[in-house]
């Protein structure tokens, strides 16, 4: 598929050459064109909706039940937050790490992820 980003784009306003760089939006690294005339921004359409996607999500409360299964607890991870992660992740990893955050707080990492980049 061709991408938008490896054509020449004009800026609309003063019509001259755009220029490649990136933003980065929550731990996201957003390709846009620049232009170095106006400083107009251009946002790369697939990273845009990835990134809307993500905040979609974010905003969401999930309640899970615990579980007892022998001597541990289990949670249900909702689908929508583990497809979210493959995305990144061409292969999930069935290992994740845990933390005690804080009082009432447990955080949970997916292992082997490398830090988000999609270039
Ligand atoms: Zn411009």
């Amino acid at each position: 598929m061709q991408d938008i980003f490896d054509q020449r784009v004009l800026c609309s306003d003063c019509g001259i050459d755009t220029r490649k760089n990136y933003v980065i939006k929550d731990g996201f690294e957003l390709r846009i064109l620049e232009c170095p005339r106006c400083s107009k921004v251009i946002y790369h359409p697939g990273d845009l909706k990835e990134y809307e996607d993500f905040k979609v999500l974010k905003a969401r409360d999930f309640n899970v039940k615990l579980r007892m299964v022998g001597n541990s607890f289990c949670v249900s991870i909702p689908k929508e937050l583990i497809d979210f992660h493959r995305e990144f992740e061409r292969e999930l990893n069935d290992l994740v790490k845990l933390n005690l955050d804080g009082p009432g707080k447990i955080s949970m990492f997916f292992i082997g992820g490398k830090v988000y980049k999609k270039h």
